[in-house]
């Protein structure tokens, strides 16, 4: 149920480490890119050591006909992020033209927008957008060190005092609750971070009674509590048991042992792909924002695109009656 990508060639033009762990790169597109809205990402086709895979990058603004992003190092991946750092000027990639599942609504009067670490790159287009309409709107960016800093210029440039940055080892943190607070009571936060943040987010923005449909949040899909061991898991009604690889989705497993699963976003976003938790010997390493903390805590099922047993073994219900 993925959604069809329009896959096209490109070339680096630029790749530049602008921070610690951030590498901004450039391509020029063959036959051009049409305009995008802020929120938009690519997927990139990426070589892995065993093979091709895709990851996703948010679009930051760029000159007319090319893509720009910026992409954080995971030293301790499968290796999609460490491909894309080794790209230099005048590789040639498989990109997709961007598509966006991260919009601006442009139906409120007052914008709050959070970043946490990388995940400045869909804000980062926001606050520009934003500020060209003047809009009423405040951004706060968190990072753990100073020397993690992306864009900390361009977003001041785009909105003066009204970007905030936080740097956590100079003592900032970022005061989700009170930011939220102060939000008028139809404005809109738009959020884009570690999970944790994003949890917290969602927790303080429901205890306040706010319309869901005003927090929008985009999860890159690449963290998670507990470190990728393997699992195994048995399925109800029918007669398989499927291991679970350390760098394996739950989603990929089943789909590679031949069981039918709906998915969409891949992310731990839409809940297509959730699977009931008929018995569980172990503990399940919830990933998605999906689901909430009551019902991780229960226990009773999980995001097969995300989250993962972090040991032990279980009895999945895919919904098959046989
Ligand atoms: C819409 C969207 C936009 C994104 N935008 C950006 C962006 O602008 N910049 C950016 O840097 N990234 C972005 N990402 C994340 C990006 O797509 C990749 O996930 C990221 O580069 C890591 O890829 P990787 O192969 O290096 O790491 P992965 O192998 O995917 O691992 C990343 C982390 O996930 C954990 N992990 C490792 N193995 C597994 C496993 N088997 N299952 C689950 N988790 C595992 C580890 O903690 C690891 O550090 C975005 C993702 C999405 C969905």
């Amino acid at each position: 149920m993925k959604g069809r990508l329009d896959w096209r060639d490109a070339k680096v033009v630029r790749a530049e480490t602008i921070a610690a762990d951030i590498r901004q790169i450039e391509f020029d597109v063959a036959g051009g890119v049409p305009a995008f809205q802020p929120g938009s990402h690519v997927t990139v086709s990426v070589a892995l050591d065993h093979g091709r895979a895709e990851r996703s990058y948010s679009c930051l603004p760029a000159p007319a006909g090319r893509i720009r992003i910026a992409v954080k190092r995971h030293e301790a991946s499968r290796g999609g992020s460490r491909y894309m750092w080794r790209l230099a000027e005048g590789d040639e990639v498989r990109l997709s033209l961007p598509e966006n599942r991260f919009e601006l609504s442009w139906q409120t009067r007052d914008y709050l927008l959070v970043a946490g670490g990388i995940g400045i790159t869909p804000i980062l287009g926001m606050a520009e957008a934003l500020a060209e309409r003047d809009a009423r709107v405040r951004l706060l960016y968190g990072v753990h060190r100073r020397d993690q800093l992306a864009f900390d210029r361009d977003v001041k440039a785009s909105l003066g005092a009204r970007a905030e940055i936080f740097v956590a080892e100079d003592g900032g943190r970022i005061d989700l609750a009170s930011a939220i607070d102060e939000l008028a009571a139809d404005g809109e936060l738009y959020i884009c971070g570690p999970l944790p943040m994003l949890q917290e987010a969602k927790a303080l923005w429901a205890d306040r009674g706010r319309p869901s449909s005003r927090l929008r949040y985009e999860v890159f899909g690449d963290s998670g509590a507990e470190p990728e061991r393997p699992f195994q898991v048995r399925i109800l009604n029918m007669d398989i048991t499927v291991g679970v690889r350390p760098d394996q989705s739950l989603l990929d497993a089943l789909d590679a042992a031949g069981v039918e699963m709906i998915s969409d976003c891949r992310r731990g976003e839409c809940g297509l792909c959730s699977v009931g938790i008929v018995d569980l010997n172990g503990r399940i390493d919830h990933r998605d924002v999906f689901f909430s903390e009551e019902e991780k805590q229960a226990n009773t099922a999980m995001c097969a695109c995300v989250s993962r047993l972090a040991e032990g073994e279980a009895v999945i219900d895919i919904g098959y009656r046989g």
